[in-house]
């Protein structure tokens, strides 16, 4: 399904301390002067969302929270609420990048609940998928996607604002992509899936696609059937670079 208005969001992760946080200024000014045919997300550390959010006021541009906890409030050190991140302007949040699968052990049932407690906060979730090098070398690219989402997406997202970002692992931040007729073939896999699970609701989210997504190749991989936009992490750290993205979708 071709999607009309695409969705590109910045992935900032933890970067925007000192130089990067006067060049993520910076980034986000020439972003309210760009007038873009897309929708355009900033996820910065959730520390910044406020002050993002007063660069940002007045602008188009939305700004998201890059996870949140699955509980409301209580006793868990460290975390962020979904409604924390609304509270601090945010409308987006990325869930299940699969830095948080790896680092933090996340499974899929966790990020289903993170989504069901962003949606409850008035959070739109960007679910992330994707496979690892070794998977795809084993031919298992399309299977643990289409696991990911049966498992990812909780039941009752059907009429919800959400994205899922496929995001293959092996593409993060390295520089590599799959060919075109990987992403078509993956992007096809993710949808069916999608309305395996969610029915005919299944078909109106944007598949986002994620990794090494820089100037140079964005018009191709925003071109391919059934991607609906982008998830960009480096390339979201410099204003040239994302308003590259930006004007290419
Ligand atoms: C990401 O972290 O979501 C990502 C896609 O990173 P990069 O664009 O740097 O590959």
């Amino acid at each position: 399904m071709k999607q009309s208005v695409k969705l590109v969001a910045g992935n900032w992760k933890m970067n925007g301390l000192g130089a990067s946080l006067g060049e993520a200024e910076a980034l986000a000014k020439a972003l309210q002067e760009q007038a873009a045919a897309c929708r355009v997300a900033l996820c910065p550390p959730a520390t910044l969302t406020e002050r993002m959010a007063r660069v940002l006021e007045g602008s188009a541009v939305e700004l998201g929270g890059q996870d949140c906890h699955a509980e409301a409030s209580g006793a868990f050190t460290g975390s962020v609420s979904a409604g924390m991140l609304v509270d601090a302007g945010a409308a987006l949040v990325i869930l299940g990048h699969s830095e948080r699968r790896a680092g933090f052990g996340e499974t899929d049932a966790d990020v289903a609940a993170k989504v069901e407690a962003a949606l409850a906060a008035g959070l739109e979730p960007i679910i992330c998928i994707g496979e690892t090098l070794e998977q795809r070398e084993a031919g298992q690219a399309v299977e643990i996607v289409s696991r990911q989402v049966a498992g990812s997406l909780p039941d009752g997202l059907s009429g919800k604002a959400f994205a899922v970002a496929y995001e293959p692992v092996w593409a993060i931040g390295t520089g590599l992509t799959p060919t075109l007729e990987q992403i078509e073939e993956v992007h096809a896999a993710v949808r069916a899936a999608m309305v395996a699970k969610l029915g005919e609701g299944g078909r109106v989210a944007p598949i986002l696609y994620g990794g090494s997504v820089k100037p140079s190749n964005a018009a191709e991989i925003l071109a391919v059937a059934e991607v609906g936009g982008a998830l960009v992490g480096g390339a979201s750290l410099k204003a040239e670079d994302f308003l590259g993205i930006i004007r290419a979708a």
